[in-house]
């Protein structure tokens, strides 16, 4: 017995009485020399090279996951040193008395223990007795302990004496899928060797051999599902290949070999990802029901749909292109679906599907859970459309405006004074208005389109003419200053009357070269200059007219109000005393229908 393991073993008996045919042909194709090993080509190879230059170490330790040739390798190994007339490639015969001993299972030169059912001090003292005895035949005795990290303390101890100084024709394999478990001493005392796991390519390539020559059709696709079922173990996949020949029979189909495996087809996951695409999570549900009234288990088709977005990222690039492991017919697939899926949609996916399955075991409503986010990934492709639309509205809005900027170089002229007005827009105005593009489902398209260019513009001139600002500081006569508010309360008549008469009637004064005095009647007022932003506008106006960007403004309430040269603003109880001040009646006026206001 070379390849499969002992349950392997049993189970083809099992078969042999069932299918007879099968099971002889199975056992051809074990792995009889290195070069047939699959999978573990490197390891094979070195292996071989020590024996080519007859420079064999004393314990080896082969460390790597189940069903991946570990024992196998050891078996070849034990054969092939023990053969009396290696070939030229130094392979075993197979025709000389110990070959044949090997291959039929009865030589004295190899000893197997299973360190996971025999672990104690005793079977291992048993088995040092056996090593101080020479082989009867052949050159070497060859110990293999399987599972060996499952030895005992005292065994591990007991055994450390023979391992260190083992007589000339000892040969010691450990073998083990833990080697962290291994303590340092035996590690130190052994030639270590890696194996891999089996890649589905490989296990494919090597079922796809057995089956070809016992006449057996296959799907390549249904190959591929075995070998994903193996997870990257060779033994794996040998049984489960047995098992779905017993099932289909001379014939393997894709169909027969998901219902027979319980794998759930790839066909749910396209049709899934479609519906994702088109936003419709309708359909996405009612799969979703469909998926788990076939019995699969709700984390598992997760955790399914979750590679079937990564296997659809690696199909972007040409680069990844071969990560993906299926057959040739579903890649064809996959290609396809990728070619409508953005890689922004995938990432997100992934991302959504990740969650998911980490927050479904402490979810207390497991299939509200998954449903959700199906939703959210029938969500993706709306949202992101959206915002390749505000994308492109704003896009196609700069473009109209630079055409329409090269049409009309003079009318850009006039409206100068126009826009430096709109610059004085403070930063958060804008980032207010940015947020509200980048929710499009608040405004209509037409009126976000015009506010999207509205604000595109404002921010490009503000951009402009910050640069220009940046470089001057020019001086200026108190008559350019006077003329520059007036023009800047001009503009603001049409805007807020009230605040463009309290600059009419302030008149500003330069203190210290860049301070300028903007003289208010009241708190009220001046709070409400600062506050709406219209203080820093007029300073920025300012700054642009006169050409000097270190000015600052400085409302300050009049504390001596009266300004004999500048016209006062009056007030409805302003005009109310000096109507009382020529006439007196009114008082008695107001007292008698109690006219009077609640001040
Ligand atoms: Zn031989």
């Amino acid at each position: 017995m070379q390849f499969l393991s002992n349950f392997v073993d049993f189970q083809l008996f099992f078969y042999l009485c069932v299918m007879e045919h099968f099971i002889v042909s199975a056992r051809k194709y074990r792995p009889l020399t290195f070069a047939s090993v699959v999978g573990q080509s490197s390891i094979a190879q070195t292996l071989k090279n020590a024996i080519d230059r007859k420079q064999l170490a004393h314990a080896y330790l082969f460390c790597g996951p189940r069903g991946v040739g570990k024992t196998t390798c050891a078996r070849i190994f034990a054969k092939t040193i023990n053969c009396f007339s290696p070939d030229a490639n130094s392979d075993a015969c197979g025709q000389c008395e110990s070959c044949k001993a090997f291959a039929e299972n009865r030589s004295y030169n190899i000893h197997e223990l299973d360190a996971a059912s025999k672990n104690s001090v005793d079977e291992i003292r048993n088995l040092i007795e056996q090593v101080r005895v020479p082989p009867q035949i052949g050159k070497y005795s060859v110990y293999i302990i399987d599972e060996v990290h499952m030895l005992s303390q005292a065994a591990f101890n007991a055994f450390l004496k023979t391992l260190e100084e083992p007589p000339a024709h000892a040969v010691f394999i450990l073998a083990t899928t833990e080697k962290h478990k291994i303590i340092p001493t035996i590690l130190s005392r052994c030639q270590i060797y890696d194996f891999n796991r089996i890649s589905i390519e490989d296990a494919v390539a090597y079922i796809e051999k057995i089956a070809k020559n016992e006449n057996i059709d296959y799907e390549s696709e249904a190959l591929h599902i075995i070998a994903q079922k193996a997870d990257g173990s060779m033994r794996d996949a040998l049984s489960i290949f047995d098992q779905v020949v017993s099932f289909c029979g001379k014939s393997i189909t894709y169909t027969k070999v998901i219902e027979n495996l319980n794998v759930l087809d790839y066909e749910y996951y396209f049709r899934l990802t479609n519906a994702f695409i088109d936003g419709d999570y309708c359909t996405a549900l009612v799969i979703f029901d469909e998926i788990l009234a076939k019995g699969f288990d709700a984390q598992y088709f997760i955790r399914g749909l979750n590679s079937h977005f990564r296997d659809l990222l690696v199909c972007k690039d040409t680069h990844t292109i071969s990560l993906l492991e299926v057959g040739a017919a579903i890649a064809e697939s996959y290609k396809k679906q990728a070619g409508i899926c953005s890689v922004n949609f995938l990432f997100k996916a992934l991302d959504i599907t990740s969650a998911c399955d980490t927050g479904y075991k402490t979810s207390s409503n497991q299939r509200l859970h998954i449903e959700l986010a199906l939703c959210k990934l029938s969500n993706i492709t709306s949202a992101h459309k959206t915002e390749q639309q505000s994308v492109k509205i704003i896009e196609t809005s700069e473009k109209t405006k630079k055409e329409t900027g090269k049409q009309q170089p003079e009318q850009a002229n006039t409206d100068k004074i126009e826009k430096k007005t709109q610059i004085n827009i403070n930063p958060d105005e804008i980032k207010e208005k940015t947020t509200v593009a980048a929710r499009p489902e608040t405004v209509s398209i037409k009126g976000f389109s015009s506010l999207t260019e509205s604000i595109t513009v404002e921010t490009k001139d503000i951009k402009r003419e910050e640069n220009d600002i940046l470089q001057i500081n020019e001086h200026f006569t108190e008559e350019q200053l006077l003329t520059a508010w007036k023009n800047c309360a001009d503009k603001y008549v049409k805007v807020n009357t009230r605040f463009a008469s309290a600059m009419m009637a302030a008149k500003p004064v330069c203190e210290n070269g860049n301070i300028i005095v903007f003289n208010v009647l009241n708190t009220v007022q001046k709070n409400a200059l600062e506050e709406k932003g219209i203080a820093k506008k007029i300073c920025s106006y300012l700054q642009q007219e006169l050409k000097n960007t270190s000015l600052k403004l400085d409302v300050r309430v009049d504390q001596s109000g009266d300004q004999i040269d500048a016209p006062k603003l009056y007030t409805d109880s302003d005009k109310e005393k000096y109507m009382r001040e020529k006439n007196p009646e009114l008082a008695n006026f107001q007292a008698t229908f109690e006219l009077y206001d609640n001040k």
